[in-house]
């Protein structure tokens, strides 16, 4: 396969990958022309796929217009349309819409925005974000806070402002039954429980992943819990964020997961699926009382140089126009569903897959030594890299992460494209098959 033999870029780890030459649809080539099939839409952003030519003309047009205005010295009529878009699209009431340029910005700004509003609504001592371990919710300094990922957050300990954690609902590994709502219950409580012991007067926010990415793998809340959340934010008077960076844009089944169990948080941040990796794009939408608050009292004093640019937002409106015209939402439910069928039934064959988890395009399997006892696999085995790379050599990219906050534990996201076809689905199978064997 096409490697460079030497670099000048450093990542995350040692490992030399191919070298990217050309995407289409679900398939990326490299520059030896070996052909991969995009088993994880990059890190669950390309949902509709690679170089679609609406998308692309759309670019194109917006290019030759103009490729850049600050938003402090222009409108542009893009950011405008897609604003529209997303607030007809988000829940009643969040209207209000911030652009960025990836998902720890918009966290960020979610942050900043809470605390602004506490400030403006005279109660300047609420400052706490409560979130949840495990979590992922960006790389910055104040994101990294409140990520419970501590592989990654260790390095940088202490942290600058290290933030109150609840345990994620992972009724998988404590033997709860995630459909019986006394589960949901239990681990919403968690949150009343942190609430108290900290003080209700201190905490700001509760920032929670409606449907856990990398940190969980695909972790899909027990019946109650959201709804459950949202009741004890509104007693407690504590924004919710819902962080939905890589559940946003349809990967679920809904544009935004949050709908699936009726339930609005204050604030929602969204960035991958939302302008699909065709350009850095983010935004945090929010209710309308909480902006009106901040900006009479002299307006929201953040923002990213690149923040709402044209281009970037004329591609993010175009991905949305295809999510609604080929009607991706569907796919992703009626596709993803053929998918965990298939991967569930991989536990018949493999008796060291402990758990398949997951909705809508947004699915995991985890390994295991242990199926009872959901004992992980031992560190030696290394499995997390040991897969991926296996699958590389069978053209198959599938997107790992060691689960239970980084330290132990093997999942491996399956979430291809949105636009993915029931006979694509066999071809996965049959690499992952041949990868697992
Ligand atoms: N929140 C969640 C839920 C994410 O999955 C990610 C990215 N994996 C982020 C925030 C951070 O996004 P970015 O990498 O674009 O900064």
């Amino acid at each position: 396969m096409g490697t460079l033999k030497k670099s000048h870029l450093f990542y995350q780890s040692q490992n030399h990958r191919p070298v990217l030459d050309q995407a289409r649809g679900i398939y990326m080539w490299d520059v030896d022309g070996e052909r991969y099939l995009d088993g994880s839409s990059g890190a669950m952003v390309c949902n509709i796929g690679h170089s679609n030519e609406y998308v692309l003309e759309a670019m194109r047009r917006q290019m030759d217009k103009s490729t850049f205005g600050y938003r402090l010295h222009f409108e542009t009529e893009p950011a405008e349309l897609l604003a529209s878009k997303v607030a007809a699209l988000s829940p009643e009431g969040l209207d209000k819409v911030f652009f960025v340029s990836g998902g720890s910005e918009a966290v960020e700004s979610a942050i900043k925005l809470a605390r602004q509003y506490a400030l403006a609504s005279g109660q300047p001592k609420r400052w706490k974000v409560i979130s949840r371990f495990p979590s992922y919710h960006g790389c910055t300094l104040g994101a990294l806070a409140l990520t419970g990922y501590t592989s990654l957050t260790k390095p940088f300990d202490p942290m600058m402002q290290a933030m109150p954690k609840i345990p994620a609902p992972t009724a998988y590994l404590d033997g709860l039954n995630p459909d019986d709502p006394e589960t949901g219950r239990h681990y919403a409580d968690m949150l009343e429980t942190c609430i108290l012991e900290e003080g209700p007067d201190s905490i700001l926010a509760f920032i929670v992943e409606p449907v856990g990415g990398a940190s969980t793998g695909a972790l899909v809340p027990p019946v109650g819990y959201m709804e459950r959340i949202r009741e004890i934010c509104s007693q407690y008077n504590i924004l919710l964020i819902h962080d939905e960076v890589m559940t946003g844009g349809g990967r679920t089944g809904q544009f935004f997961a949050g709908e699936h169990w009726g339930v609005a948080p204050d604030i929602l941040v969204l960035s991958k699926g939302f302008s699909a990796g065709y350009v850095p794009l983010g935004a945090m939408i929010a209710h309308n009382d909480i902006v009106d608050a901040v900006m009479a009292e002299g307006g929201f004093l953040h923002g990213f140089t690149y923040a709402g640019n044209p281009l970037a937002c004329s591609a993010g409106l175009a991905v949305i126009e295809q999510i609604e015209t080929q009607g991706l939402l569907k796919n992703a439910e009626d596709i993803g569903g053929v998918l965990k069928h298939r991967l569930v039934g991989l536990m018949d064959r493999y008796p060291f897959i402990g758990d398949v988890r997951g909705m809508g395009l947004l699915l995991a399997f985890e390994l295991v030594s242990d199926r009872n006892t959901m004992r992980p696999l031992p560190k030696e085995l290394a499995a997390f890299d040991l897969l991926v790379d296996i699958a590389y050599s069978n053209g198959l990219i599938i997107y790992s992460r060691r689960t239970r906050g980084g330290l132990e534990g093997d999942h491996f996201l399956v979430c291809p494209p949105m636009i993915t076809t029931e006979a694509q689905v066999e071809e996965i199978m049959i690499m992952l098959i041949k990868s697992l064997d």
